[in-house]
């Protein structure tokens, strides 16, 4: 039991979710609440995060469990790190691309690809039409016409404001902001000259349409990298587009690394007696799959068909395993005359020795909602305060 479930609320998922459910549920939640998408709940990306910080952390998990938020706060047990937003956002999808050297990179630009199972087993190309900004042609980035720019005539080129309040006599407080004429970059643009095409922005929004394709055998959550396509800015070496894969849930596969995993219902009788079942795979062959002569399948045994999974990634030719589960359907009843038949091609029964004073009973069905007690046992019933009266129920 763990003591808090807020973390996992914050996810969406249950506090026994596993590490890969874990980093799905932040995946998605992390793309979609991101400032960029999402300017106007910004605390909802850092709720995310933390939890994602947490939860993907073994240690922290544990001491989240165990003493909910308070005991990683404080708690003593030897402080833990923490990451900004940003920085957990960066790590997972490894964007961000913070160079040490070199020109200034731009933000890397993340989208998220729908893909069906049957598009990852077959490969296929998508084509996306992305909006981005590109540096405006008209006036190559200047913002306007030469000697455009000028000394932002607010901050004079600092890129600040400072504010004098008065508190009281003789007491004055200064509050200093960034310019909000220039947001803080000490120039602007001389409005007489500006660039009618981009008013003065340096750059335009584009369309780009991305040809992405999707190899074989490639996983969910796996990002195909555009280097250089994110948006343009002056002076910045545009950032990377990075298309994160997400695998819609299938109604007959469910996928476990390499491994295609299907349950299979059979009838009684074909449990017993064998069978042929098809299977349509996932590049539309049509598969039969039979059992050994005269082997017996159980509810929940599990057989495997090799190379009918998912190709490998680069190595398309190699299919992992089709692993089948079965669940076996009995029949509700038998028909009376048939029964010694059926008894002859069975197993023997176990012989039972019934002592002469034995009591019989038949069985019923087992409603777990109810709660009768049989025949006086010594069952206590405090709580209806009754002591030795108790209600008894008629046996059949
Ligand atoms: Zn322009
Ligand atoms: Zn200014």
């Amino acid at each position: 039991m763990v003591k808090e479930t807020g973390y996992y609320d914050i996810l969406g998922v249950k506090p026994s979710a596993t590490a890969d459910e874990i980093k799905k549920a932040y995946r998605k939640l992390a793309l979609k609440y991101h400032p960029d998408k999402n300017p106007d709940d910004p605390e909802k990306f850092k709720h995310i995060s933390m939890a994602y910080e947490v939860l993907s952390d073994a240690k922290k998990r544990e001491t989240y469990d165990k003493g909910g938020e308070e005991a990683l706060k404080g708690g003593g047990s030897g402080g833990f790190d923490f990451h900004s937003p940003m920085d957990i956002f960066d790590m997972f999808f490894g964007g961000g691309g913070r160079r040490q050297r070199g020109p200034q990179k731009g933000k890397d630009v993340i989208h998220q690809l729908r893909v069906s199972l049957e598009d990852l087993y077959n490969g296929t190309t998508r084509k996306l039409s992305l909006k981005k900004k590109v540096i405006c042609s008209k006036c190559e980035g200047k913002g306007g016409k030469d000697g455009a720019v000028e000394k932002c005539p607010t901050c004079k080129g600092t890129g600040r404001q400072v504010h004098i309040r008065q508190l009281g006599p003789g007491m004055v407080q200064q509050i200093q902001s960034v310019c909000s004429e220039c947001t803080g970059k000490g120039e602007r643009i001389n409005p007489k000259l500006r660039c009618k095409t981009c008013l003065g922005k340096k750059v335009v929004d584009d369309h780009k349409i991305l040809e992405v394709h999707v190899d074989k055998g490639m996983k969910d959550g796996e990002n195909i990298r555009f280097s250089g396509e994110g948006d343009q800015e002056p002076g910045l070496e545009p950032g990377d587009i990075i298309i994160v894969l997400d695998e819609k849930e299938h109604n007959v596969f469910k996928r476990n690394g390499n491994d295609l995993i299907m349950e299979m219902d059979l009838q009684l009788v074909e449990a017993l007696c064998g069978f042929s079942k098809t299977v349509d795979t996932l590049d539309k062959r049509t598969l039969v799959i039979m059992n050994l002569p005269a082997e017996v399948i159980k509810t929940n045994d599990i057989k495997c068909i090799m190379g009918e999974g998912m190709p490998i990634y680069r190595d398309p030719f190699t299919k992992g395993r089709l692993v089948i589960k079965f669940n076996v359907i009995f029949p509700t009843t038998v028909e009376l005359s048939k029964i010694p038949e059926l008894e002859k091609c069975l197993p023997k029964r176990q012989e039972v020795i019934i002592p002469d004073d034995a009591e019989e009973h038949t069985l019923e069905d087992f409603d777990p909602r109810t709660q009768n007690h049989r025949r006086g046992e010594a069952y206590d019933d405090d709580d209806e305060g009754m002591g030795g009266q108790r209600v008894q129920c008629a046996s059949h």
